[in-house]
């Protein structure tokens, strides 16, 4: 029996989240997996129901949870809130309280979505599939930062600064989801520049004495951002720091299609509980529709399966009926790119992929 705890959150977060529920139900009637479901408030409705974004109940269902799966939160509704009660804290509060270090982002197109994606054919058609390992919790949005002025000129600074531990800690994740993969491990840094990158490097090289099998190669972010929509096809895996992660994960999303199909897993100290949840926001422009791609999140519970879970099997069978269902040309609006395919909503997705469950 597997504790999982739930939150919605706002805008589509909802919709996306109840059908990842279903999907969950369906894996439980066909592997004989049991979850129980506790629903826990987080964003923009725990401030309206509580005042908080994060209220200390939903820090201690997900600390007791086996894993945690999330929506999306955030909306116009909360915009003018202080900055420190904002709904998007809710994250952040979460990242800390559960000790979550790193995000790590699939990135794979499926052949038939082709299309969806902005980059040309010649690029798309080579098999694009990699993961991102992004530090979560050091770096530049933790370091010292304040503002001041001299002499009249205003001023203001931001810090990256991390310890050997943190890098080694985050290196580690990564080159252990590199062996289960091709064994290719990029490091995304300014060491040309920067002496975090600089040590960021001398602790890699350090890491990488305990697993020769890897093959290991750093690129300096400016000419990973341009290799990424290039040469797509050449990475396996990119461990990176927050900053840098924060935007080629966003940058590399474009490669899939639509960021509704994109999933993401966060994890840490406790090898199993995960935070898991679609890179979307709440995209408060089609919330009440019916037409979210539910995708992403349906990919972030086979995410949780494999990872937190280790229902691999389970996963594998969520992974191959969303593929199916794009195979068959289901398609929500983001991805429907021509009349002949089967235009379907945010639940009739759900309901083809659920079509396809089976062991
Ligand atoms: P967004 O990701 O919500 O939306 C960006 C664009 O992508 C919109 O056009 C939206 O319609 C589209 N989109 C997003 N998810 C989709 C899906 N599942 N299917 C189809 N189309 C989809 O980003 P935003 O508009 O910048 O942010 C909206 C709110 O979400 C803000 O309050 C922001 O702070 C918050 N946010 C939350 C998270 C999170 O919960 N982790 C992440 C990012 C943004």
């Amino acid at each position: 029996m597997y504790n999982i705890a739930v939150i919605y959150g706002d805008g589509v977060g909802k919709e996306i989240i109840k059908e990842a529920i279903r999907v969950l139900e369906k894996i439980s009637s066909v592997f004989d997996i049991e979850f129980t479901f506790n629903r826990y408030l987080a964003g923009g409705e725990a401030i309206d129901e509580c005042g908080l974004p994060l209220p200390s109940e939903t820090i201690e269902g997900c600390k007791n949870a086996d894993a945690v799966l999330l929506g999306s939160v955030g909306g116009p509704k909360w915009d003018n809130v202080p900055s420190d009660k904002r709904p998007e804290r809710a994250i952040l509060g979460l990242r800390k309280e559960l000790e979550l270090f790193i995000n790590i982002r699939p990135i794979k197109l499926f052949a038939e979505l082709e299309s969806a994606c902005p980059i040309k054919t010649e690029i798309t058609n080579s098999n694009i599939d990699f993961i991102i390992v992004r530090e979560l919790t050091g770096g530049v949005y933790f370091g010292e930062k304040g503002r001041g002025e001299n002499n009249g000129v205003a001023y203001a600074y931001d810090t990256e600064k991390y310890d050997e531990n943190e890098i080694a800690r985050a290196v580690k994740a990564g080159f252990e989801m590199a062996m289960l993969r091709d064994k290719k491990v990029t490091i995304v840094d300014k060491a040309n520049v920067l002496e975090s990158s600089k040590l960021w490097r001398e602790v890699t090289n350090k890491v990488h004495e305990d697993y020769p099998q890897i093959e290991l190669d750093y690129l300096y972010v400016d000419n990973a951002v341009m290799q990424i929509i290039l040469k797509p096809s050449s990475f396996d895996v990119i461990i990176t720091s927050n900053i840098f992660g924060d935007i080629i994960s966003d940058e590399a999303s474009v490669l899939c299609g639509s960021i509704g199909l994109a999933p993401s897993a966060s994890l840490g100290n406790n090898s199993t509980l995960g935070l898991y949840e679609p890179i979307h926001g709440s995209a408060p422009d089609i919330m009440g529709k019916n037409i979210a791609n539910p995708i992403g999140t349906i990919l972030s519970a086979a995410m949780m399966l494999r990872y937190s879970l280790k229902e691999h099997e389970a996963a594998s069978a969520i992974e191959n009926a969303v593929a199916l269902a794009i195979k068959e040309g289901a398609r929500t609006a983001d991805i429907a790119s021509s009349g002949s395919q089967n235009k379907v909503g945010t639940s009739e997705m759900a309901d083809i992929i659920i079509s396809h469950i089976k062991k």
